[in-house]
C-alpha cells in the first residue's frame, strides 16, 4: 500500500505545508514593501471548498482578496474583471502592491491515491479537482467538447484551453501541471496588457495546492516573480528561500 508522503514526494517533490509556504512568501516580500496596508491580494484558485483555508490564510496576512478564478483555478474573470481588480489596489501611499497567487489543486488520500479527497461527513472519496478530473476523463474517452457550452461555461472553456485532443494528458498530475502553465501565461498576459507595473509593484507566486486527508494543505512551489518600479520582471526562488 502507498502513502500520502510517498505520492507527494514522487509527484510534487519539494512540497511544503501551505502554512510554511505562506510564511516564506511573507518573509520574502515584506522587505519589498508588501505590507497589509499597501497590498491587494489577487487569488486564482478553484471554487472547491477545500481551497478556502488557503484563501483565508492569505486574507489573514494581506487583507481581503479579489477572486480571479473559476473551476480549475484558471482566471475566469475576463477583461472587465481584471479591470475591476486592478482598480482596487491601495494607492494612498503612492505605488501599491499587487500580490497574485495562482494554484490549481489536487487531492492525495492517505493510501497515496492521487486525485481524490475523502471529504468531511461523506461516505466515499470524490474527485479533486472535480473539474480537472472530468476534463482528464473526457480526454481519455475521446469526448472532449469541441466548443464552449454556455450552460457549462467554465469547464468547457477550460477543456478547450488546456487539452489538445490529439495529445491527451498522460495523467491527472500532467493535466494539473498543464493548468498551472496556462494559469501563469494568463496571469502575465493580464498583468502586462494592463501596464499595472507602471503604477504598482507586483509579486506573483504560483504552484500546485495539494490537499491531504486530514485537511492539511500542501503547496508545490514552482514559480515566483517580482516586478518593482524599474519595470523589470525577475524571479524569486519559488519557495522564497
Ligand atoms: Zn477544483
Amino acid at each position: 500500500m502507498g502513502s500520502f508522503q510517498a505520492s507527494l514526494s514522487r509527484s510534487f517533490p519539494g512540497a511544503l505545508t501551505a502554512h510554511q509556504y505562506l510564511e516564506r512568501v511573507e518573509r520574502t516580500i515584506e522587505p519589498l514593501g508588501f505590507t497589509k496596508e499597501r497590498t491587494l491580494p489577487l487569488v486564482s484558485i478553484c471554487r472547491d471548498e477545500l481551497t478556502a483555508t488557503f484563501f483565508d490564510d492569505i486574507e489573514d496576512r494581506w487583507g481581503l482578496a479579489f477572486t480571479l478564478a473559476g473551476l480549475g483555478g484558471i482566471p475566469a474573470l475576463g477583461r472587465t474583471g481584471w479591470g475591476a481588480a486592478f482598480s482596487h489596489v491601495p494607492n494612498v501611499a503612492g505605488r501599491g502592491c499587487v500580490l497574485v497567487f495562482g494554484f490549481p489543486h489536487i487531492g492525495i488520500e492517505t493510501d497515496g491515491t492521487i486525485g481524490v479527497t475523502h471529504r468531511r461527513n461523506q461516505l466515499l472519496p470524490t474527485a479533486t479537482c472535480g473539474a480537472l478530473a472530468s476534463i482528464f476523463q473526457r480526454s481519455q474517452d475521446g469526448t472532449l467538447p469541441a466548443e464552449i457550452d454556455m450552460d457549462d461555461f467554465e469547464v468547457t472553456k477550460l477543456a478547450l484551453r488546456l487539452v489538445d485532443p490529439r495529445m491527451p494528458p498522460a495523467s491527472l498530475v500532467d493535466l494539473t501541471i498543464a493548468a498551472l502553465e496556462a494559469l501563469e501565461v494568463d496571469l502575465w498576459k493580464a498583468l502586462d496588457s494592463s501596464k499595472i507595473a507602471d503604477s504598482h509593484d507586483i509579486a506573483v507566486w504560483c504552484g500546485v495546492q495539494i490537499h491531504g486527508h486530514d485537511g492539511e494543505d500542501w503547496i508545490w512551489p514552482r514559480d515566483a516573480w517580482y516586478c518593482g518600479s524599474d519595470g523589470h520582471r525577475r524571479r524569486f526562488p519559488p519557495a522564497g528561500e
